[in-house]
């Protein structure tokens, strides 16, 4: 059996996954239109937030609707035929934030998980739950049960202050200059149960393109994840969510900023650097408008190749995830 094992965020984690899972039932048929190989996501937790007494946990939430076929496509994030009104009279109380709406069946959602956390559940068995209403074809494991949530430092008016990320993303559309990011506990933070063992007995591993910042970046500062990755026998493989110097969608330019790193295909491979000598990767794809960037990132000991990276359309999200594999078999 193939196992393959993703890191992701949210979006670009989603719509990389959704491509995977087609790619994998096309390599390895179960017979039943599905796949034999055990797809596996270890997902950023690192937004999650408490908000009107609820738990949410976006880019799980992301991946499952995603997955399930039940997001909203035009919007990019949330449910289909969603509506607000409950989030509108939280708007008329002042509860929660007022710059970020909870959708009605998004509500249902953040309402189960927080009764069985309150009920004693961990999230990751919380996430099993969850998953199981719907055949997603790819087991999500949160990347830790611990409430670590990423901070922002900001200049704001000659002063500095810490946001929620939420904050600084989704209210101030990360238009204040952040100064670094923290998880405050992340050092001290376990993996979620069946991590480890995903990413260790895996035959690949994938980044998917995701924010290398606060996406894979949050994930990766988990000391023992980032050890098992350092540590597989598995080809740890990359896929640039940078194309042509921007992030194809999203702010991931402000992120890169903030920790000193240029937005390129190139710098995000260097930045994450070469399992030969310490790093976290062995192989990168990238677009094949960066193919000029390919030596420095082969000269830095990391196997580079170069194929059309928008996620369009599913189809081509197959052929990106596929060529990953590619790029994984060329390295065994
Ligand atoms: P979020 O948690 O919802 O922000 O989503 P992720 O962190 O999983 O992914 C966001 C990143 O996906 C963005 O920073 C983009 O750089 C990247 N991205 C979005 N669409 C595409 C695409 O079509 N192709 C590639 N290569 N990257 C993409
Ligand atoms: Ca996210």
């Amino acid at each position: 059996m193939t196992r393959i094992t993703v890191l992701a965020g949210g979006v670009g984690g989603a719509k990389f996954l959704r491509g995977l899972r087609t790619e994998a039932a096309r390599r390895w048929p179960d017979g039943a239109g599905g796949t034999s190989a055990e797809l596996t996501a270890v997902v950023n937790t690192g937004d999650d937030a408490w908000l009107a007494g609820l738990r949410i946990t976006p880019d799980l939430d992301s991946i499952l609707y995603a997955l399930a076929g039940v997001n909203d496509e035009q919007r990019g994030w949330g449910r289909a035929g969603e509506s607000e009104r409950v989030s509108a009279e939280l708007r008329a109380y002042g509860v929660g934030w007022p710059w970020f709406t909870l959708g009605d069946l998004d509500l249902g959602t953040h309402i189960a998980r927080t009764s069985w956390l309150r009920e004693g559940a961990p999230l990751g068995e919380v996430v099993t739950r969850l998953s199981s209403r719907w055949p997603l074809g790819v087991r999500l494991l949160p990347m830790t049960e611990q409430e670590v949530e990423t901070q922002v430092e900001v200049e704001d008016g000659g002063r500095t202050r810490l946001m929620h990320f939420q904050e600084w993303w989704t209210r101030y559309r990360a238009s204040l200059p952040a100064l670094r990011f923290v998880q405050p506990g992340v050092d001290r933070a376990e993996a979620a149960p069946g991590v480890i063992e995903a990413i260790a007995s895996a035959d690949v591993v994938v980044f998917a393109p995701s924010n290398p910042v606060v996406s894979i970046g949050t994930i990766l500062a988990i000391p023992s994840l980032a050890r098992a990755v350092r540590d597989t026998r598995a080809p740890v493989v990359g896929v640039s969510p940078i194309v042509g110097g921007a992030p194809v969608r999203g702010m991931a330019d402000a992120c890169l900023a903030a920790i000193g790193v240029e937005t390129g295909a190139a710098a995000v491979a260097l930045h994450y650097g070469s399992r030969a000598s310490g790093g976290l990767l062995d192989g990168w794809l990238m677009d094949t408008v960066d193919e000029s960037e390919a030596e420095s990132i082969r000269g830095a000991g990391i196997a580079a190749a170069a194929r059309p990276l928008l996620m369009t359309d599913l189809p081509a999200s197959a052929a990106i995830a596929g060529a990953a594999l590619d790029l994984a078999d060329s390295l065994r």
